[in-house]
């Protein structure tokens, strides 16, 4: 059954279903108590921080464990003192804290003269630039993005989320969010990884070198470590082609054609809503997604479409590493039986 829904969330791996598993029943000690148990918990965080220093290129003191990106978004975005400039094409976790916007061309890709005019406004205290997009995977120059935000002295945050096990992960920004439900990780663990950090969002015990209070939660921290270690991806190998050709040829119009992609994302507008084609993709076996949120069951038109100058609800195809070119053409097949019944009706 083809899942191609990486983007939402990514099947976990065995390795680290494994090593959560183990460190549930062998580390039962709270990782700041000061017996052995204590210790060995602290111990398998330490070594979990050391993997996903590695996984970011940054040394193990810059990482700091969160509940996942929304919380590692807010806790670099919040309580800031000047205006929070973000990228018009966040996800709302970013959204949310953000006093203005930097917009975006038709193929998703931010404004830099736009992002250059806000900066010189002088108030800037932080600008957040995604690194991937989540609907459409269009990649943001986010080395351009630095640059001016360097020159105005200015801190740059950049939710990489999307990026983790898709591409490399060596980005210029001071700060840098990471889940690791999107990589093979389990759900509710997340990274901010950087300096300077702003004061903690979450206040009470030392935990996490003072900088977010609460009980480290190890065996998720131990499997988001794993998870760290084994995110890489084959490179370009085709499969986008591959899955965008067959798309296209089915008449679907792809968001950022014209833009750099992460290599496992393909979304399109279809003369069929997006949300009809993913209950007809469902009802065949076959996991997609609108890529915007839904609430209330009802998927709602993307801020993200809409800010490419678009309208319309796309349909989202995220594969993951292991997905075979098979399975793509059993998405492929059903997709095509889905718009040719939806095209009857209408
Ligand atoms: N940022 C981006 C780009 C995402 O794709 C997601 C995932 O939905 C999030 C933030 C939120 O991640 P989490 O589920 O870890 O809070």
């Amino acid at each position: 059954m083809p899942y191609l829904d990486h983007n939402a969330t990514a099947p976990v791996l065995p390795e680290v279903a494994e090593a959560l598993g183990r460190a549930l029943v062998e580390l039962p000690g709270n990782a700041h108590s000061q017996h052995a148990a204590g210790r060995a918990a602290a111990a398998a965080v330490e070594q979990a921080r050391d993997r996903v220093a590695a996984a970011v290129g940054r040394p193990a003191s810059l990482v700091r464990f969160t509940s996942g990106a929304t919380e590692a978004n807010a806790w670099a975005l919040s309580g800031r003192t000047g205006a929070v400039l973000v990228s018009a094409v966040e996800h709302d976790s970013v959204r949310a804290w953000g006093d203005r916007e930097i917009p975006v061309d038709g193929d998703g890709m931010v404004d830099l003269d736009a992002l250059d005019r806000a900066l010189a406004a002088g108030d800037v205290a932080v600008v957040s630039v995604m690194a991937a997009n989540n609907e459409t995977g269009v990649l943001q120059p986010i080395d351009q993005v630095h640059a001016r935000c360097a020159a105005a002295g200015v801190p740059l945050h950049c939710d990489a989320t999307q990026l983790l096990g898709r591409m490399a992960l060596d980005l210029p920004a001071e700060l840098l969010t990471l889940s690791f439900h999107k990589a093979g990780g389990p759900k509710g663990i997340g990274v901010l990884v950087g300096s300077p950090l702003p004061p903690p969002l979450l206040r009470g015990g030392p935990q996490e070198r003072g900088g977010r209070a609460g009980t480290v939660a190890v065996p998720l921290v131990v499997a988001a470590g794993v998870a760290a270690e084994r995110a890489t991806w084959p490179g370009a190998d085709g499969r986008r082609a591959h899955l965008q050709a067959g798309v296209e040829a089915l008449g679907g119009t792809v968001l950022g054609r014209g833009a750099p992609r992460l290599p496992n994302t393909v979304t399109a507008l279809f003369d069929v809503p997006g949300d009809l084609l993913v209950m007809g993709l469902d009802l065949r076996g076959v996991a997609a997604s609108t890529g915007a949120a839904c609430a209330s069951g009802a998927a709602q038109e993307s801020h993200v479409v809409r800010a490419m100058g678009r309208s319309g609800l796309p349909l989202r195809l995220s594969f993951g590493p292991t997905t075979a070119v098979d399975e793509l053409d059993q998405a492929l097949a059903a997709l095509s039986d889905v718009l040719r019944t939806a095209r009857e009706v209408a």
